[in-house]
């Protein structure tokens, strides 16, 4: 369902996209280049600061693909029982001669003599003492694996910017890498602002909450390529807020969570306007319409996210995860979205893309299904808890009913910073 906006919907002019928004932020800041040596050990979850060029092959030598026998197809087109001459193990090498029609045990991993071409697995084999009946002859060449055919010498591994997951570490172990060079953490420095607030373990008084903004933030923040910092709650004054951001200046970027709407207390824009510039945007989304971006000091950037926590969530996921990313050299790409089918009704004003949360499944049939968590409130931080995903509402819908085909975003998607 589509109509043009209206003062009765939820669309304002003054707003910006959310791409526009992003676009700004990435185009205001540069990826940082310092680097340090870490020992492979240290270095999952950090970015490679250069290339990794190989001057090994792996597998290094022809080995065994299977436990078995390694025999010359030739002489088993000739005779199916070969003599067993010894054994090649994984590490310790048959080190023998052999004559013709003579074969050797062999386990997975195990160098094939150069004479050997090709191995037979056990289970097609009958043994005796010391001959080997061949009972299903695979073809020439079979269950030996090349040198090379997982890397090859003198090429490149992985290239500059590449993260470091599971599969890298293994594979920069394998070209027997003990240490990587890889960018310098980002020091990146948060806060929760707001009179209402209390740490968890403290008593609230009337009126007051407990802020779970800021532990939801160092959730989203904890990553091995940041290094984090957290400045705790601060009052809603112009001066304590201009004074936490005064030790920032060795940050590389600051997020703060409330204050950056247009009420009475909110005081974190003013504090960022006398110590840096800032733009505050009304985002055409929902839940997170407030953000503000800026820098301080000289290449400090700042995010100001709004204190509602959903708000606070999905801001971080459309705007401060692809600006970290992009600091540390990582492109920017859109989450991958599916399209499942709604199993409920969800209401929603035009005006604003939204990002309602969902539960997204797989029916009996092997189809997509998404549900929604409920109230969709953007207090109600128990949504994104219950939700494997956003759905996303462009922003001319109306609703959606069961049975629509909608677009959902599974939290997956979002990659690791
Ligand atoms: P603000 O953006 O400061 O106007 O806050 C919007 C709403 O979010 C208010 O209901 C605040 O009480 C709430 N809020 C602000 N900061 C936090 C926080 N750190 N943790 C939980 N709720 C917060
Ligand atoms: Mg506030």
């Amino acid at each position: 369902m589509t109509k043009e906006p209206t003062c009765q919907d939820d669309y304002d002019p003054d707003s910006l996209s959310i791409d526009a928004a992003r676009t700004r932020i990435l185009d205001a800041l540069a990826p940082i280049t310092d680097h340090e040596a870490v020992p492979l050990n240290e270095s999952l979850g950090r970015i490679l600061a250069s290339d990794i060029h190989t001057t090994v092959a792996v597998p290094g030598f022809r080995n065994s693909a299977m436990d078995g026998y390694a025999f010359r197809h030739a002489d088993a087109l000739k005779t199916n029982t070969l003599s067993l001459a010894g054994k090649s193990m994984a590490g310790l090498p048959f080190h023998g001669t052999l004559a013709d029609s003579q074969c050797i045990r062999i386990m997975t991993g195990a160098l094939v003599p150069d004479e050997l071409d090709t191995v037979v697995m056990q289970e097609n084999t009958t043994i005796t003492a010391d001959e080997l009946v061949i009972d299903q002859l695979p073809v020439a060449g079979s269950n030996i694996r090349q040198p090379g055919s997982n890397i090859k010498n003198n090429s490149q591994l992985f290239p500059a910017l590449t993260r470091v997951g599971a599969p890298e570490l293994g594979l920069l172990a394998s070209i027997g890498i003990e240490s990587v060079s890889v960018l310098r953490q980002l020091t990146v420095a948060f806060f929760s602002t707001g009179d209402e607030l209390q740490p968890p373990g403290k008593p609230l008084g009337p009126g007051q909450i407990h802020d779970s903004n800021r532990y939801m933030l160092r959730g989203l923040l904890t990553s091995p390529a940041l290094n984090i910092m957290d400045l705790g709650i601060l009052p809603d004054t112009l001066n304590d807020v201009k004074q936490a951001l005064s030790e920032t200046a060795h940050c590389d970027v600051v997020v703060t969570s409330g204050g950056v709407s247009v009420g009475e207390a909110d005081y974190v824009k003013a504090a960022v306007e006398q110590q840096g510039n800032l733009a505050f945007w009304k985002i055409l989304m929902k839940p997170g319409r407030p953000l503000s971006h800026g820098q301080l000091h000289s290449g400090t950037h700042f995010f100001g996210l709004p204190g509602n926590p959903v708000s606070g969530m999905v801001t971080f996921h459309q705007f401060v995860l692809p600006a970290l990313r992009a600091l540390l050299g990582q492109p920017y790409t859109q989450p991958l979205s599916l399209v499942a089918t709604l199993t409920d009704t969800l209401t929603k004003l035009p005006g604003r893309v939204e990002f309602q949360r969902g539960i997204l499944s797989t029916n009996a049939s092997g189809d997509l299904q998404v549900a929604t968590t409920g109230l969709q409130d953007s207090h109600v931080l128990t949504s994104v808890h219950r939700a494997n995903c956003y759905i996303e509402l462009d922003i001319q819908s109306t609703g959606a009913a069961s049975g629509d085909r909608v677009s959902v975003i599974p939290f997956q998607s979002f990659p690791a910073i």
